[in-house]
C-alpha cells in the first residue's frame, strides 16, 4: 500500500467514526401522539440507521424554544432540525401554507405525488433557501376534522362572531365570514375552549383530538376538515449542519424523513378510525356534517384569500400555479379512481 492510499483510508475511517449530536425543536407537546411521536420516531430511525453516528435529541414545544419559534431556531442553528407544519410560517413566507395544507386543496396521497413527482418539493426548497433551511415532508395527518364547536353551525350566519382556533388560510376565510380566527399552539387549546375564551377549535382528527380531551369542552364535532384536507408535517434541517455531514449520513437523514412521512400517515389512518368510535360510543360526541351552504361559502372566501396572495407575491403565484395544475389533473383522475371506488364500496 502506498503512503497516499494509507492516508486516504485512514481519513475514510476517521470520517466513519465521526459522530454528530443534533437537536430537534418541535412545535408539538412533548411526545404528543402521532405528531410528537412522529418526530421522536424520525430521530430514532436516523440514530439506528447511522449506527449511532448521528444522534438527535428531540425537544417538545417550549423545551428548547416556543412552538412558533421552531423555524427561526433551525434557521439560526440553535437547533439543527425542526418538526412542525409549514403554514405556521406564513407570516414570514407567504406561500408556506401550500406546503402544509390549503383549504379545498390536495389530500395526503396527492400531496405526496405533488412533492416527490410533481415539482412541489423543489418549490418548497426554493421558498426556504433564503433562510438556510432545507424542508422535507415529515408526516401527514390525513384529512382532518372540521373541529369542535360549542354551538351548532346551521348556516353561514352562524360563523359570524365565532372565535375559533384555526390556522392558515382557513382562518383568514373564517375572518371574512365574520368570525375571529385565533392561532394557538396545541398545548393551549383545551383550556381556551373549556374556559370559553374561544367558541370552537380545530386540531387534527379523532386520534389527536381524543388525546387532548376536546370532547369534554365542546359537544359538536364537525366534518369535513375543509381547511386541512391532508396536512403535510415538515422536517426541517439547518443547511450548514446538513452540509457538514458526510454523504451517507445526509442520505440517511433524507431517507428517514421519507420513511416517517409514510409511517405517520399509516398510523393516523389506523388510529383515527379507532378513536372516532371511542368518541361516539364512549363519550357521546355528536358528529355532524357542515351544511353544503357553509362549505361553499368558505370555499369562495378561501379562493379570495388565495387570489390576493397570488397578486402580491411572485413565488406564491408560481406555487399556486403548480399545485392548482396538479390538483386539476388529479381531481379528474380521482373521479374515476378512489372517489369512484369509495362510492362503489358503499352501494
Ligand atoms: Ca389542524
Amino acid at each position: 500500500m502506498t503512503g497516499a492510499c494509507a492516508r486516504e483510508e485512514k481519513a475514510a475511517v476517521a470520517e466513519d467514526k465521526q459522530t454528530f449530536e443534533w437537536r430537534m425543536a418541535t412545535t408539538w407537546p412533548p411526545n404528543f401522539p402521532g405528531l410528537g411521536t412522529g418526530a421522536s420516531n424520525l430521530a430514532s430511525m436516523i440514530e439506528a440507521c447511522s449506527g449511532g453516528r448521528l444522534t438527535i435529541k428531540v425537544y417538545g414545544a417550549n423545551e428548547l424554544v416556543p412552538a412558533f419559534e421552531v423555524f427561526d431556531a433551525v434557521s439560526s442553528g440553535t437547533a439543527e432540525m425542526g418538526h412542525g407544519a409549514a403554514y405556521y410560517w406564513k407570516g414570514k413566507i407567504p406561500c408556506a401554507s401550500f406546503f402544509a395544507a390549503v383549504p379545498y386543496g390536495l389530500i395526503a396521497s396527492e400531496m405526496n405525488g405533488w412533492f416527490y413527482y410533481g415539482g412541489g418539493l423543489e418549490l418548497w426548497k426554493e421558498a426556504y433557501a433564503p433562510f438556510g433551511v432545507i424542508p422535507m415532508p415529515g408526516g401527514n395527518s390525513g384529512t382532518q376534522m372540521g373541529g369542535w364547536f360549542r354551538k351548532e353551525i346551521n348556516s353561514v350566519g352562524d360563523l359570524k362572531g365565532l372565535k375559533m382556533r384555526i390556522p392558515g388560510i382557513g382562518g383568514e376565510a373564517l375572518a371574512r365570514a365574520g368570525g375571529t380566527p385565533v392561532t394557538l399552539p396545541g398545548g393551549e387549546i383545551f383550556t381556551a375552549l373549556e374556559t370559553g375564551a374561544i367558541d370552537a377549535t380545530e386540531w387534527v382528527g379523532p386520534y389527536n383530538d381524543l388525546a387532548f380531551g376536546l370532547y369534554k369542552a365542546a359537544k359538536f364535532y364537525y366534518y369535513p376538515g375543509w381547511h386541512e384536507p391532508g396536512t403535510t408535517l415538515e422536517a426541517i434541517i439547518n443547511q450548514k449542519a446538513f452540509d457538514a455531514l458526510p454523504a451517507d449520513l445526509q442520505q440517511i437523514v433524507l431517507t428517514c424523513c421519507h420513511a416517517v412521512n409514510e409511517s405517520m400517515l399509516a398510523e393516523f389512518t389506523a388510529r383515527n378510525s379507532e378513536a372516532l368510535q371511542t368518541l361516539i360510543n364512549d363519550h357521546g360526541v355528536q358528529v355532524k356534517p357542515f351544511p353544503d351552504e357553509v362549505l361553499k361559502r368558505l370555499r369562495q372566501l378561501s379562493e379570495e384569500v388565495i387570489a390576493e396572495g397570488v397578486a402580491k407575491d411572485p413565488l406564491y403565484a408560481r406555487v399556486y400555479e403548480s399545485v392548482t395544475a396538479f390538483q386539476k389533473r388529479s381531481a379528474a383522475y380521482q373521479k374515476v379512481a378512489e372517489q369512484a371506488y369509495l362510492r362503489a364500496r358503499e352501494l
